[in-house]
């Protein structure tokens, strides 16, 4: 059996550390709370939830729900505890924050594998423990920070992230939308294009201007990096300032007409998928409905359905494309894995499932077998496939989504196509895991 070393008891470490113990391994799990606080926990209990109560959808067709149907079949510790501290909340799957990091608190300590320390943790020395895995989370100390990146190297960790909404290709209305990367560079089908006139961009930028945004925390008032603000925060910066920027229309013209409009919008293929666009540099920080309203006025997106929202917050993560396998391993020792939020997954379920399949992998490596990472067409396994196969020059943290999961089922109607999706997922879960 081996010695694993866990760094942060959040969501991701105590799942991981539960995982291990089960199978007989033994942990050190270090926390620095209640010794050193964070800027957002309020208690010094595990896996705590630091805003809302919510672990989201529980419709199995929903990725975030076939994900935790998958972790429940794995015998996922925050599952059994969230499903011990569910409160009523129509279709989603929301908690007791309280009761549910009490339950992993007391689950944690009732494991005789597992030594919980409470220190800060301030570099990656392995000592002689077999493994090191690091959860510290979005919100890790700043000396451990500043030692990731040293080992990283170049390019390895951020600081902040920047997401464009994300749309489902057949909710665009193509007959407003034309193919054209600018000048002609690259691939024809690369990116498609909204036109605007004069008058549609000027009523778009007033409707930008007004819209309600969320305030950033005390510790995210940071500035921006200045190649990466948000939209709202371009348009403030005068009335052709889009048009200089994202919305550039140079090099755009009209396939047909040849004629220059007054701004675009571009919409880029997601990397994993050719079913969803990124809105090319809309990051924002709209609230939701807010995005809804704003978004629906380009040509063309007047319907569109979001597979992901924009946002901006504080968040510590890795280039996982760079750095990481789809195991979690960092390429450049194969004994350190990353767990959690750190490596570019978003949300409490997501990084709870990172840790599940740390625990698995290392498993897997202590019996001499090489870890073997999920199928990318299970929700669990398409989290290794986003961390490790994203372009690493666009690397954004993600929430599960469809637009993650490998498809391999082809074209066919849609609800019909979730549902087998969905089944083939659990049946591969079960198969590879032998889950009950
Ligand atoms: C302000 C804020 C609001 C959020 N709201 C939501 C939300 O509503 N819904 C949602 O799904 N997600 C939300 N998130 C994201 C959320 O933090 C993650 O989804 C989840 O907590 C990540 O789990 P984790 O285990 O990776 O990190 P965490 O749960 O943050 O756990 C990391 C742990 O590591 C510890 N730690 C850090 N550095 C060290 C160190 N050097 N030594 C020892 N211990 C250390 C921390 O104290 C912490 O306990 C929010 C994040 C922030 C910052």
């Amino acid at each position: 059996m081996s010695r694993i070393k866990i760094i942060g008891a959040g969501l991701a470490g105590s799942e991981c550390a539960f995982g291990l113990a089960r199978r007989g391994h033994h942990v050190d799990l270090f926390e620095m709370r209640p010794v050193k606080p964070t800027a957002a926990h309020q208690t010094a209990n595990l896996a705590e939830l630091v805003c809302s109560n919510s672990f989201r959808s529980s419709a199995i067709t929903n990725a975030v729900g076939l994900l935790k149907a998958e972790m429940a079949m794995l015998d996922s510790l925050v599952i059994r505890c969230g499903t011990e501290a569910r409160v009523p909340a129509g279709d989603a799957f929301a908690v007791d924050r309280d009761r549910f990091s009490a339950a992993v608190t007391s689950a944690i300590g009732d494991q005789a594998n597992i030594t919980l320390r409470r220190d800060e943790v301030t570099n990656l020395d392995r000592g002689d423990y077999d493994f090191l895995v690091l959860a510290t989370g979005p919100l890790t100390s700043q000396p451990l920070f500043d030692s990731i990146n040293d080992f990283l190297g170049r390019d390895g960790l951020y600081f902040y992230d920047a997401i464009a909404p994300i749309l489902a290709a057949d909710s665009l209305d193509m007959s407003k939308l034309y193919w054209k990367s600018r000048y002609g560079k690259g691939s024809a089908t690369d990116y498609l294009n909204a036109p605007m006139t004069q008058r549609e961009y000027e009523e778009f930028v007033a409707a930008l201007l007004s819209a309600e945004i969320f305030a950033p925390h005390d510790f995210e008032k940071a500035a921006h990096f200045e190649g990466c603000l948000p939209v709202e925060e371009i348009a403030s910066r005068g009335i052709d300032t889009l048009r200089f920027g994202p919305m550039k229309p140079v090099g755009l013209e009209h396939p047909v007409t040849g004629e220059r409009p007054h701004a675009v919008v571009q919409l880029r293929k997601e990397d994993l998928s050719d079913d969803y666009f990124n809105i090319v540099g809309f990051q924002t920080k709209m609230k939701v409905p807010e995005q809804k309203r704003v978004i629906a006025m380009i040509p063309g997106l007047e319907n569109a359905v979001f597979a992901r929202f924009g946002s901006m917050h504080r968040n510590t993560f890795i280039n996982g494309p760079r750095h990481l396998r789809a195991t979690f391993q960092a390429k450049k020792d194969d004994h350190v894995f990353f767990a959690g939020q750190i490596t570019g997954v978003e949300g409490y379920v997501e990084s709870s499932a990172v840790g599940l399949l740390v625990a698995r992998y290392i498993d897997e490596l202590s019996h001499g077998t090489p870890a073997t990472p999920l199928p990318f067409h299970t929700a669990l396994g398409a989290l290794g496939r986003h961390v490790s196969e994203s372009n690493p020059d666009r690397y954004q943290p993600s929430n599960v989504t469809w637009a993650l999961i490998e498809d391999v089922i082809g074209r066919c109607k849609k609800i019909e196509k979730r549902e087998r999706q969905v089944a083939a997922a659990l049946e591969s879960v079960r198969a590879i895991c032998g889950a009950a």
